[in-house]
């Protein structure tokens, strides 16, 4: 027993899905599929899409945003929980990947919840303000380049509304954050955003050891 959490070995995490993990097929389809990918260590974890899943329903959450959709494993996740009327603004600059994401939304029978915009996801994310959505949404996840991420939760808190909650990715970079060897962009990026977040008092935190790390931040 211990007041630190536990590490999570290969062993116990496949303990954890098997008695905790009900992945959709389709969901289960898209993560078989991009597993031979080089670019798949970006998605997120099975345990991870069943979380934010979880916490959307838990929200009653209608409205959200994406920023990073990939092969639309997360956005999948989201979308399966949200009622009919449900609707994500989802974000990314790559139409090969977003084609595959289209597909597996199709399979599933929620691509009509699903807005693409295909472009910068800052710009996306700027006109929807302009566009008057400040304080409309319920839920955004974060997930894309790591450069962007202070000006995407920006952008994000914005069009929270109050007690919308902003769940951001790969806050833990693999541990790197604790290398002060590791100096790259990236990294420096997510350091400088946890560090931002620490302090942030318009919101409520919690950094999840889910994944690659999961920050929840939810608005005042
Ligand atoms: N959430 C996804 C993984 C996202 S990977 C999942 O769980 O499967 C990161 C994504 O961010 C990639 O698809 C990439 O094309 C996208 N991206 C990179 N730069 C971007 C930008 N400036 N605007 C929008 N999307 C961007
Ligand atoms: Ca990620």
């Amino acid at each position: 027993m211990s007041n630190e959490t536990v590490a999570i070995t290969p062993a116990l995490n496949d303990y954890i899905r098997r008695v905790s993990l009900r992945e959709h097929p389709v969901l289960r389809e898209v993560r078989e599929k991009t597993a031979s990918h080089p670019a798949s260590g970006m998605q997120i974890s099975p345990e991870q899409g069943q979380l934010m899943a979880l916490l959307v329903r838990l929200m009653g959450a209608r409205r959200c945003i994406e920023v990073g959709v990939f092969t639309g494993y997360s956005s999948l996740a989201v979308a399966l929980a949200l009622p009919e009327d449900g609707r994500i603004l989802a974000c990314d600059i790559n139409k090969e990947w977003t084609r595959m994401a289209r597909g597996y939304w199709e399979k599933a029978g929620v691509a009509h919840k699903i807005d693409l915009r295909l472009g910068p996801a800052r710009d996306t994310l700027r006109d929807a303000h302009a566009a008057g959505e400040a304080g409309s949404y319920d839920f955004a996840f974060i997930d894309a380049d790591k450069e962007n991420y202070r000006a995407y939760y920006e952008a994000a808190l914005g069009l929270m509304r109050q007690g919308g909650l902003i769940a951001v990715d790969n806050t833990l970079w693999n541990g790197a954050v604790i290398d002060e060897a590791v100096q790259d962009a990236d990294t420096v990026s997510i350091r400088e955003f946890n560090d931002e977040l620490a302090t942030d008092q318009r919101v409520d935190v919690s950094l999840v050891p889910i994944g690659d790390g999961l920050s929840l931040a939810r608005k005042r």
